[in-house]
């Protein structure tokens, strides 16, 4: 039986997760969760699934939550300490990092020198600290598992090939709710029209990047360190359908695709279950009804997320960190209705070249990056929003 820790069992991925075990739950323990503030759902994921040891973020949700099940014999734990102790907890086998941002990249960092295995959707710890990952992953031999449908796509394209023949990778987008628009409709959309993603359903965060394909440009980034390919071998190529996850052409021309529909429970449960393919009820493919699959070139100069990741990824060292934080705080005020769409790109543009960057930056440099990005944006924006 295959021992299961989750950070971020409340969102879109950890509940998707637990959707997953609870299909097999002949396969799969669940050994410790963590949340931020979804006590309700946590206190129900915790009923159902009996972990050993629970994480929240603030002390006075630990204390709520301690009263919720008292009559239960688990752990609780809160704040950094607590997503440390799930990370590495002694029990469990594989950690799935369904958490959003940056703080999940100490965690990710104990769970690997603990020796589990990563399935992770955490793609902002790659993006920010890929060079301090990759290299300890191999060091501890654990295997990093890619989630992202997309990278999940790839994984499942180079099974059994030589990574050493891959000639370049081709990522596949939805081209998010606003393809084919120009800057001066993007100047007028709202939150609520950003939030319509065609295909996928998932958190408001990743959504909201998918809107200005600064989830893509991430997407980049996270595809050279798990494939250790360079910048110039990853195309992003538009695939309005999302029927195409992603694709891998080789040295002898061949392309490989993985095709699907869209269902984040497959690349998670892939990860589960690697090297083994299990049944998953759901919709599947139908060729004859699906009508035509179109590709387009991505727009980079009205999508100037995409051109900045790819720029910052280029770039290396603190750059990505300050991309990632800046989107990160931009994101969150655009949701609070705070700045509109398009400043979103103005501030990741003024970070990038405002920053002096840093060569190689250890965790703390990159924690200290992301800090500097916060406090550069409070001094040149007017807003500010709750961090
Ligand atoms: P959600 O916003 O839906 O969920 C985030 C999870 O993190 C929630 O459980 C939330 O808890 C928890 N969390 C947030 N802040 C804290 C904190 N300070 N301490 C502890 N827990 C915290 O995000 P998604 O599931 O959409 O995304 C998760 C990650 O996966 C992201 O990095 C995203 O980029 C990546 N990803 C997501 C995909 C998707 O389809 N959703 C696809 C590919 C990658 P609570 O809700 O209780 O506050």
């Amino acid at each position: 039986m295959k021992k299961i820790a989750i950070l971020g069992s409340t969102g879109s991925i950890g509940t998707q997760t637990l959707e997953v075990i609870r299909n097999y739950n002949e396969e799969f323990q669940v050994t410790a969760l963590s949340a931020g503030s979804n006590l309700t759902l946590l206190e129900q994921q915790i009923r159902e699934f009996r972990p050993a040891l629970v994480a929240v973020w603030k002390e006075e949700n630990a204390v709520t939550l301690k009263r919720m099940i008292a009559d239960l014999q688990v752990e609780v734990l809160f704040g950094m300490e607590g997503l440390l102790a799930v990370a590495a907890q002694a029990e469990s086998d594989i950690l799935v990092t369904a958490i959003v941002g940056m703080i999940g990249i100490k965690p990710t960092i104990a769970a690997i020198k603990a020796g589990k295995d990563i399935a992770l959707a955490n793609k902002e710890t790659l993006v920010t600290a890929g060079h301090i990952i990759i290299p300890l992953a191999k060091q501890h031999q654990v295997q990093i598992l890619p989630v992202d449908s997309e990278h999940s796509a790839i994984f499942q394209c180079l099974n059994g090939e030589d990574r050493k023949e891959i000639d370049k990778i081709l990522l596949t987008a939805s081209g998010g709710p606003f393809r084919g628009r120009d800057r001066a409709y993007l100047s007028q959309v709202t939150v609520k029209d950003a939030l319509k993603h065609p295909n996928w359903s998932m958190g408001r965060k990743i959504t909201i990047d998918s809107a200005t394909m600064v989830n893509k440009g991430l997407e980049v980034i996270e595809a050279k360190w798990l494939f250790d390919v360079d910048f110039d071998s990853i195309e992003v190529v538009v695939q309005p359908q999302s029927v195409i996850h992603s694709m891998v052409q080789f040295a002898d021309g061949a392309v490989m695709a993985q095709l699907g529909t869209p269902d984040m429970k497959l690349p998670i449960q892939y990860a589960l279950f690697y090297p083994r393919r299990k049944p998953l009820p759901g919709k599947r493919l139908d060729f004859t009804t699906l009508g035509s699959i179109t590709f387009e070139r991505p727009d980079m100069q009205v999508f100037q997320g995409l051109s900045m990741a790819y720029q910052a990824g280029r770039e290396g060292g603190s750059l990505p960190t300050v991309l990632n934080a800046a989107n990160e705080y931009a994101v969150a005020a655009f949701l609070e209705e705070k700045i509109a769409f398009l400043d979103i790109y103005r501030i990741l543009e003024e970070c990038i070249h405002a920053h002096t960057k840093i060569e190689n930056p250890d965790v703390g440099e990159i924690l200290e990056t992301e800090q500097w990005t916060y406090e550069y944006i409070e001094s040149r924006w007017r807003f500010e929003h709750s961090r």
